[in-house]
């Protein structure tokens, strides 16, 4: 039944991965990662975005470099740079709405400072540098990874997404793996993929699927899992998936 459901749901990750790289990422989402154009002009709000994304929602740690921007007067990384970690430390406390910008506000700070000081002094104050020069996908996670707070999960979801939404070419995604958030280790489980919502059982059977590029299951599985696979009441009856899913509730 396993092999069954692992063929179906491979199908249509694939299918869903060619659609999603011909889009384009629209403009101005608020609390969205930035549009392409956006993107193009601005690289270091996306990374600075994704340094933010642990211990809150994703849309408000996506919206935390364009507030410290709109304090700053605007979003060039020169006006980023020339600020120190006191004045980081001043603006997660208060932000421009008066309230705190992160759960984990000194921490975060220092994140968001040390960020940038790394895009400088390693990136020659430009972030493309990370990623625009065709890496292999384990020397961009690496990258990511040596930001300080950033970790699997949002070094996979980065790269995930400048392949995908930003079109930037990697030369090979075996090292992309899964970023194994509650929707995916639960899905899996429910599935019987893994046996326990475990991070690392759900890693390994991601790759053994795809060994290509383990990270192609993130997209439809978190969908799955905010859509259909809610963590209480389940739509099975409405899930694709209902007469090959083995339903580990
Ligand atoms: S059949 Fe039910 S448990 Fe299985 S994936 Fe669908 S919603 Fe989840």
């Amino acid at each position: 039944m396993s092999k069954k459901l692992e063929k179906y749901l491979l199908e249509l990750c694939e299918e869903k991965d060619k659609e999603l790289l011909k889009k384009v990422p629209p403009e101005n989402i608020k609390g969205a990662p930035p549009g392409m154009e956006e993107f193009k002009k601005y690289p270091h709000l996306f990374v600075l975005g994704a340094i933010m994304d642990t211990n809150i929602k994703a849309s408000q740690a996506w919206e935390i470099p364009y507030k410290i921007a709109s304090c700053l007067g605007g979003k060039d990384f020169s006006l980023f740079a020339e600020k120190d970690l006191e004045y980081y430390h001043g603006i997660f406390e208060k932000g421009p709405e008066g309230k705190s910008l992160h759960r984990y506000k000194k921490r975060n700070a220092k994140y968001f400072y040390k960020g940038i000081q790394d895009i400088k002094n390693k990136y020659g104050g430009n972030a493309s540098n990370i990623w625009n020069d065709n890496p292999h996908s384990c020397v961009l996670i690496r990258r990511f990874q040596e930001f300080e707070g950033v970790g699997q999960k949002i070094s996979t979801m980065a790269v995930n997404i400048l392949r995908r939404d930003y079109k930037i070419p990697i030369s090979d995604l075996s090292s992309i793996d899964i970023s194994a958030d509650v929707h995916l280790k639960r899905i899996f489980k429910r599935m019987g993929f893994i046996k326990n919502e475990n991070k690392e059982s759900a890693i390994i059977q991601a790759r053994k699927m795809n060994p290509e590029f383990p990270g192609i299951f993130d997209y439809v599985i978190w969908n799955h899992g905010v859509e259909v696979c809610k963590k209480n009441n389940p739509l099975c009856r409405e899930c694709r998936f209902d007469s090959i899913c083995l339903k580990n509730l």
